[in-house]
């Protein structure tokens, strides 16, 4: 395996070249603090700049390449994606903290990603329409926007990148990317095998750094068309105002408080297994994570038994342990609001049946157990807020009305689930659930590389990402109209 040399820095690249930042970044691993994982550069307003006019200048003649060189281009970055699996799921592991496991499929998912694109810039096909005029005809085709800028968070350190980074360059648009502050290794990596595909300079950027020094140049750019973000809700909507302010196209994916909905017909082991991958999974650090678990009362003390059965038998700790199922929260501010939050729970009268405690480690690191809540309501902070670690409440309810009626009183709306073999339930809560992705039998959490991802009220904002639906944001349409 490639393992990174921890005496390099790792620079950002603009306009073609790698160059040095104002400071060094020390990536830390949050399973042993004590191991850096690599330097990387932090760029300066200054460096932001200079990759947004890099980007600018390279528009025009990537806007007008063919389809081909796009393809090619992206279909090369997914295979070297692929071929590099272990060693950057390994760095994926290493720097944010999810098993390798999971930290391997997330690596493969970036390279679907990039393949299916490479196919979408093949297919971009638009419309002709007879006009009500005789002899006028009308054409309908879609063009790149321009510059792109792509903020990005920490949890899914090289699947989100890519599921911007893709769809922006095989449209035709140019790319600065800036990675979260606590993740860069991965996009860094990322943008070293798209830099040797043979991207041409400035069309792709990275600039890695704070939010509020990179991320708001970025925002505030006459420059860059649109912004495409992924993080919290906070920061989200002050993206949203900036951008808007300025007509800015914008995008943006933020939290989730989500619902799985347990009913009394439900097969047992499916509910549970549901419950246990998505509340827990990945350290519950997803923003699809079903944090609230809906459970009507017949089966509500069974699966709660089985549930905490299971999660007693979770092993948290190294993420490069092949047994080890949950790896380090990924730093200590999270560790914190999760303990805060567990802690909130306990003072609003929930019963903290098993988890949330801190625990050692054979390294130092941010390790916490798997917590779940029972005897909560909708109205607690633990169910209205998103904590995004590994702890889950469960709300016991009546029926399926109530069920449902419990899961959509949220300002959420990304992700929704119900476990059930009443297939009337299965196909009401399809219609009826407020959320953009439902799964029924299913994790809220893991979703397909070529389907729509995103959610309603707070949870999203602007078109869908992923899947052939990412074009609505990634281009814009032009309607010609020709006397021959
Ligand atoms: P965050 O909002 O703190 O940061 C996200 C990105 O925004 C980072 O790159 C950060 O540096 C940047 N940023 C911060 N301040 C900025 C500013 N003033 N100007 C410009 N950029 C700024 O989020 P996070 O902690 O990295 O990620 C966790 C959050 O992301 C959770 O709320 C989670 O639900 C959400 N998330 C959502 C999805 C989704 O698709 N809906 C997917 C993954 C994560």
């Amino acid at each position: 395996m490639k393992m990174n040399d921890v005496t390099k820095q790792h620079r950002n690249l603009i306009a073609g070249e790698w160059v040095e930042g104002a400071d060094v970044n020390e990536n830390r691993n949050p399973a042993n603090t004590d191991e850096i994982v690599g330097l990387y550069a932090r760029a300066s307003k200054d460096d932001a700049r200079r990759a947004i006019a890099a980007a600018r200048a390279a528009f025009p003649a990537w806007s007008r390449s063919g389809p081909q060189q796009r393809h090619d281009l992206l279909k090369k970055v997914s295979d070297t994606i692929a071929a590099r699996a272990d060693e950057l799921g390994e760095l994926l592991a290493r720097e944010e903290g999810k098993t390798f496991a999971e930290a391997k499929g997330e690596v493969m998912r970036a390279s679907q990603v990039f393949g299916f694109f490479s196919g979408e810039a093949l297919r971009q096909t638009g419309d002709a329409i007879d006009s009500v005029r005789p002899g006028v005809e009308v054409m309908v085709q879609r063009e790149a926007l321009g510059v792109i800028g792509l903020i990005t968070p920490w949890n899914f350190p090289i699947a989100i990148p890519a599921w911007k980074i893709a769809p922006a360059l095989a449209y035709g648009n140019c790319v600065v990317i800036k990675p979260a502050d606590l993740t860069p290794g991965c996009a860094w990596a990322l943008a070293e095998i798209i830099h040797e595909a043979g991207a041409p300079e400035g069309v792709f950027n990275l600039v890695m750094g704070r939010g509020s020094e990179v991320g708001a140049e970025i925002l505030d750019s006459p420059e860059i068309d649109a912004v495409s973000f992924t993080g919290s809700v906070e920061t989200g909507r002050m993206v949203a105002r900036t951008c808007v302010a300025q007509m800015k196209k914008v995008q943006l994916e933020m939290g989730g408080k989500n619902p799985l909905v347990v009913l009394d017909d439900a097969d047992l082991d499916t509910a549970v297994n549901c419950a246990l991958n998505g509340a827990f999974f990945s350290t519950g650090q997803r923003c699809t994570a079903s944090s609230r678990l809906i459970v009507t009362a017949g089966i509500h003390d069974r699966f709660v038994e089985a549930l905490t059965e299971k999660l007693r038998a979770l092993k948290v700790g190294d993420p490069m342990d092949s047994a080890v199922h949950i790896g380090p929260v990924v730093d200590e501010g999270q560790l914190e609001q999760n303990r805060r939050y567990v802690k909130i729970g306990q003072e609003e009268g929930a019963t903290l049946v098993c988890g949330g405690e801190v625990i050692e480690g054979d390294t130092p690191g941010h390790f916490m157990t798997p917590a779940l809540f029972t005897g909560t309501t909708n109205e607690m902070r633990i169910n209205r807020e998103e904590i995004f670690g590994p702890v889950a409440t469960v709300i016991k309810v009546a029926d399926y009305d109530e069920a449902l009626r419990v899961a959509n009183d949220t300002d959420f709306g990304l992700s929704a689930g119900i476990c059930t073999t009443n297939l009337g339930h299965a196909a009401h809560f399809r219609r009826h659930a407020e959320a953009g992705m439902i799964m029924v039998n299913l994790p809220t959490a893991g979703v397909d590389y070529h389907t729509p991802f995103g959610g309603r009220k707070g949870s999203s904002y602007g078109p869908r990402e992923q899947g052939q639906y990412a074009r609505e944001f990634y281009t814009t349409v032009k309607t010609s109209y020709i006397q021959a």
